[in-house]
């Protein structure tokens, strides 16, 4: 999908891509006995431009993900007047911490203690409550972030326990060569653990624009779409 430069046929592009995946949504939820309202659709803005999250807030999306903090930031100082969720779904380095507990609502990448205690500081520093999950590495590959299935719950105490963060569930990206649905209930698993001790852990983030069928159907709450509503995104560096 090439991004038309026209704003009136853009906005178009995206109504029609979003009802679409709305609508595979609504079919999932159908089909898993699952209420539509249950599952919040997280809309991936990362590398595109921040008229395409105008253009979404005027299509309804309250919810939105971004990947790199810098670019979070400059988007959020660009869009205050809009009523938006802002959403961190990208591996952050601990250094970046600081910079991202300013303008993240919920960050969906917490995947080790000295992370967790930067985005804390962050968060006091600035006054916020920021919203956290952990990322689970479902296959211990630490190349796509997550923190390994022993870890989880320890980390899970840590967050909760942290001044100037709220934990509310956890979060995972089904590995390469692992069927989706497995690896989404293998998530589920992990979050019933999770909520076992804090019953505040309610979300699931899991689910992208390929398998956001298999994550609805293991439970997920909150889906992370990209490709599926903006167009395929020139490769990432
Ligand atoms: C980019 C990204 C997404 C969106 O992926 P699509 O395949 O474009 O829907 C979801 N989650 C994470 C962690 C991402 O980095």
């Amino acid at each position: 999908m090439t991004v038309p430069q026209d704003p009136f046929v853009r906005r178009e592009q995206l109504r029609s891509a979003l009802s679409t995946v709305r609508a595979r949504t609504a079919r999932a939820c159908d089909a898993a006995g699952r209420r539509p309202e249950e599952v919040t659709l997280v809309v991936v803005t990362k590398t595109y431009p921040v008229t395409d999250i105008h253009h979404l807030a005027a299509l309804g999306v309250v919810d939105v993900g971004e990947a790199r903090v810098g670019e979070g930031a400059d988007k959020v100082a660009q869009c205050s007047h809009l009523p938006l969720r802002w959403h961190a779904i990208g591996q952050v380095q601990t250094k970046k911490a600081g910079a991202l507990a300013r303008w993240a609502d919920v960050v969906h990448s917490a995947d080790r203690r000295r992370l967790v205690d930067s985005l804390g500081r962050g968060a006091l520093a600035s006054d916020r409550c920021v919203e956290v999950l952990v990322q689970v590495s479902l296959d211990g590959d630490p190349g796509r972030g997550g923190a390994p299935l022993h870890e989880v719950a320890a980390l899970a105490d840590t967050i909760a326990s942290t001044p100037g963060l709220c934990l509310r569930g956890v979060m995972a990206i089904a590995p390469l060569g692992v069927e989706p649905a497995q690896a989404f209930s293998e998530l589920a698993a992990v979050a019933q653990r999770v909520r076992a001790d804090h019953p505040e852990a309610q979300v699931v983030s899991a689910g992208m624009s390929a398998d956001l069928e298999e994550a609805v159907a293991c439970g997920a709450t909150h889906l992370r779409v990209g490709t599926a509503v903006l167009g395929s995104r020139p490769p990432l560096r």
